[in-house]
């Protein structure tokens, strides 16, 4: 299906879908089974218990066949009801789909704004929360990463806050970008709906969603009145108890899901974030070298599942993505939203190697010439010096 004639396997560096490896394709490429029959509830008990590590979680992750749009609407319905006012931080586009879908729903959000150049503020959810003597507050939800800047929040810290306001509202979080990718604690950091998707650090193709529920969550949907039906938590819990779905599950992503969860606990999980780690500062070290601003400002918040970097002024990031499609086959994220044109998003998660790193680096650096951007030649040099320890 890719149209373009360079020799050579497409780079899919965009942030998600991310690339999905081969034993992930082998493992899906079996012959679709009976999902009502004995097969599938043994594959599909050890599955949702073993998915369980990848959140860090004893509780139950609830999985649907949808992107992960459908997961954040799961997770509002499940455990809201209309008119309940959330508290949102404006961290970037995401944050800003998932309070237009809050709206849409009729909760009532409030949006702590960011420049988009940092993650959630926890200072000002704290003072939101202790200024909200009557608990009117239901949820404070989160964007774990921030795929549309390339900011990560520290989801402790958020805890920390609601903690320290002494407040009852429920915490949902979005790792869609960082599950698999970046260090994450559904159970330690009290999260009470974790949303996630399968085409980012869990090297999926696109199609399945996730929601990791607490028992605080689970207790929320006896008054949730929302209306609620395809994405209800309790007929698939009911089902899950015996390794089934209560409608037909996306049986060969689930296969690919069980290979998928392996491969992250083969290599470690903690290995698996170390090494993203690794990549992101690389990446940002080829991105100074080049004399290119990083969009995240605040080092505590660099994520490392991407980096978005912005260009000069007069430069336009989407013709810089264009040159580089066509001449190295190469697809980078578009800015979006209000960042449209301006960056650029270099993908560095999932199935990813330090010579993904370094062909995706050189990419970018042949294109910022060929595009006429102006910057320092070297960053690939950069990069290349910080991995073989000796920058
Ligand atoms: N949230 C974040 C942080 C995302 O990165 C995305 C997609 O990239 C979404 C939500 C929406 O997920 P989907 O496109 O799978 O519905």
């Amino acid at each position: 299906y890719q149209s373009s004639p360079i020799a050579g396997r497409h780079f899919l560096q965009i942030p998600g879908p991310t690339n999905v490896p081969d034993r992930v394709l082998r493992a899906m490429d079996n012959p679709t089974m009976d999902h009502r029959g004995p097969d599938f509830g043994r594959f599909g008990a050890q599955l949702l218990e073993k998915l369980r590590t990848v959140f860090k979680t004893e509780g139950p992750v609830v999985i649907y066949p949808a992107s992960g749009t459908g997961a954040w609407e799961a997770a509002l319905v499940n455990t809201l009801s209309p008119g309940d006012r959330v508290l949102m931080c404006e961290t970037g586009w995401f944050a800003t789909l998932w309070q237009e879908m809050a709206e849409r729903l009729q909760l009532r959000p409030e949006f702590i704004p960011t420049d988009w150049r940092r993650g959630a503020d926890a200072p000002a959810i704290e003072a939101a929360l202790r200024e909200d003597r009557s608990h009117g507050i239901k949820a404070v939800c989160v964007v774990h990463n921030e795929t549309s800047t390339g900011c990560t929040s520290r989801i402790e810290e958020v805890r920390r806050a609601i903690d320290a306001a002494g407040h009852p509202a429920l915490l949902l979080v979005d790792t869609i970008s960082s599950l698999g990718s970046i260090d994450y604690r559904h159970d330690e950091w009290g999260v009470d709906v974790t949303v996630a998707g399968s085409q980012k650090g869990l090297m999926l193709p696109p199609g399945l969603s996730f929601n990791a529920v607490s028992e605080k969550a689970l207790k929320a949907t006896e008054t949730a009145k929302l209306p609620r039906s395809f994405w209800d938590w309790h007929p698939m819990l009911k089902a899950n108890e015996t390794g089934y779905f209560p409608y037909t599950p996306a049986t060969n992503l689930l296969y690919g899901l069980d290979a998928a969860v392996d491969m992250l606990n083969e290599e470690g999980l903690d290995n698996v974030f170390a090494r993203h780690d690794r990549f992101a500062e690389a990446t940002r070290r080829a991105v100074r070298h080049w004399g290119l601003e990083i969009q995240c400002e605040e080092p505590r918040h660099y994520s490392s599942s991407l980096t978005a970097v912005r260009l000069p002024e007069g430069h336009s990031a989407n013709a810089l993505r264009a040159v580089i499609l066509e001449r190295f086959n190469m697809s980078l994220g578009n800015g979006l939203g209000r960042l449209n044109d301006r960056v650029f998003r270099i993908g560095h998660l999932g199935d990813f190697g330090p010579l993904s790193l370094i062909g995706t680096l050189g990419g970018v650096e042949m294109g910022l010439g060929a595009a006429g951007v102006p910057h320092k030649p070297g960053g690939v040099q950069a990069a290349m010096a910080y991995l073989n320890g000796n920058a």
